[in-house]
């Protein structure tokens, strides 16, 4: 089949689905049309084409793509239209991938379950009464429900292996570093990272290999050597050291999501693993201390759409201070204000020792929890969250119930970890529960091969 095809297919399917699904917040037909249409000229040409020509790809909202809208799912970026391309979003395009469109978030990517968008709610395709998870929900639905088969999400506290692990598919958070955040709407920068969702784990691996590598506009790129990832895609597990984080099992844990996991753990022991359980015990304060970093860096991040640099400026102001309260009041949802408020509580005068400068001490122990566990181990196991996809509605009016869901994810990022969630089994329900695999420091190589032997 021609490129042209493909991409017709994909976009066949997102109109089919999309009155029910609301993945995207934008298509973007005519521009995958027309790329498509290069692609295969090139190919009529004998020229040579990219690893990913002609793949259909849904891209999150919150990375910024040259002429075409990026609204972060905010009204305060109604209007914005980036003059530039993200790093990501570049190597796609020279690997010849074509976006289909872009997809529904959580506000600035601040939830789990995309209902805090400004535009749409996003329905988990396996039940529709269901959230998708989040903040990445669209680009997790969009694959799940076969609307295009990869995409790029970004993951801040979980919002990547949450979403495909109530979506059933392949979620990966890499290494802080290794994906270069040049053009991400910056929501905490210290935890930010962008990484794929995919139908297995070896496109994930195909889609990585795509969009890492050292980025000089991203002063947080890492300088290294970038490894082919599918090379690591081998099913035996002869000797591979797997630990069991103690913490992430007990109370609050579903035991349907419980027992599923734990079958996946006898299953890497048949493929070989050694496996045994490891104590992190400063797990649980992960969320309280996120809830500190995270606002804060937020607080400052979202300081720059004042009305007058991106996006919506409100009309009707008498002078300067009331345009910036007037345009941040109207511009921003709920659940960015809590941040913003929490941030700025946590980082002002007097708090900071108490609040901000805690919680980063808090974090270096986290980090040292997993130092400790890769000196035995060589990846780490847990669920990726305590539960399957909620419904709609369910937790969006409790904050705090929402923030729990990332219990299994959050110390991730904290420790810049790389991460990934694959799909293993279901619920009585018929809903997916995914397997948490974590690697140590830039160790992808390892998260992939048990990712892969698993699946
Ligand atoms: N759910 C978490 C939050 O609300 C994580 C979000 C994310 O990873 N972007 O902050």
């Amino acid at each position: 089949r021609s490129c042209v095809e493909i991409v017709q297919e994909s976009l066949d399917r997102i109109q089919a689905l999309e009155p029910k699904l609301h993945s995207f917040l934008q298509v973007t037909n005519d521009r995958a049309l027309e790329q498509a249409k290069q692609i295969d000229a090139k190919i009529a040409a004998g020229e040579e084409i990219g690893l990913l020509a002609g793949i259909p790809i849904a891209i999150k909202d919150n990375l910024c793509t040259q002429g075409v809208p990026t609204t972060c799912a905010s009204k305060i970026l109604q209007n914005f239209v980036p003059p530039y391309e993200s790093t990501v979003t570049q190597k796609l395009i020279d690997a010849g991938a074509v976006m289909v469109g872009k997809t529904n978030l959580d506000e600035f990517a601040m939830g789990g379950s995309t209902e805090t968008s400004a535009y749409a709610k996003t329905a988990n395709p396996w039940d529709i009464s269901r959230v998708p998870g989040g903040s990445s929900g669209g680009s997790a639905a969009a694959v799940a429900g076969g609307e295009c088969p990869i995409s790029l999400g970004s993951d801040t506290g979980g919002s990547i292996r949450q979403p495909a692990s109530f979506c059933g598919i392949v979620g990966m958070k890499p290494t802080y570093g290794l994906v270069s955040r040049y053009g991400l709407v910056a929501f905490a920068s210290s935890l930010d990272q962008i990484g794929p969702f995919a139908r297995s784990v070896e496109d994930a691996a195909i889609l990585l290999n795509a969009i890492a590598g050292y980025d000089p506009k991203d002063s947080t790129s890492l300088k290294v050597d970038v490894p082919d990832y599918t090379q690591f895609l081998t099913t035996d597990l002869k000797g591979k050291k797997v630990g069991v984080i103690k913490e992430t099992f007990g109370e609050g844990l579903d035991p349907e999501v419980e027992k599923s996991v734990n079958a996946a753990i006898d299953q890497l022991k048949a493929l070989g693993a050694e496996v045994k359980e490891i104590s992190c015990p400063r797990f649980r304060y992960g969320i309280a201390a996120y809830y500190i970093i995270a606002p804060s860096e937020a607080s400052a991040n979202l300081a720059r759409y004042d009305g007058v640099k991106y996006g919506a400026r409100i009309e009707d102001a008498e002078n300067l201070m009331e345009m910036y309260t007037k345009t941040r009041s109207q511009g921003f949802g709920a659940e960015v204000k809590r941040r913003i408020m929490i941030g700025t509580y946590a980082l002002s005068a007097g708090y900071y020792d108490a609040y901000y400068l805690k919680a980063q001490k808090v974090r270096t122990l986290i980090k040292q929890d997993f130092e400790k566990a890769f000196e035995e181990v060589d990846v780490l196991v847990s669920p990726t969250a305590p539960t399957t996809a909620f419904k709609l509605g369910d937790k969006s009016q409790d904050p705090l119930s929402m923030y729990l869901i990332d219990l299994m994810t959050i110390p991730v990022n904290l420790a810049g970890l790389p991460g990934m969630s694959v799909p293993c089994g279901f619920d009585s329900q018929g809903l997916p529960i995914g397997l948490q695999i974590v690697g140590n420091v830039l160790r992808e190589d390892q998260v992939f091969q048990v990712a892969y032997a698993y699946e």
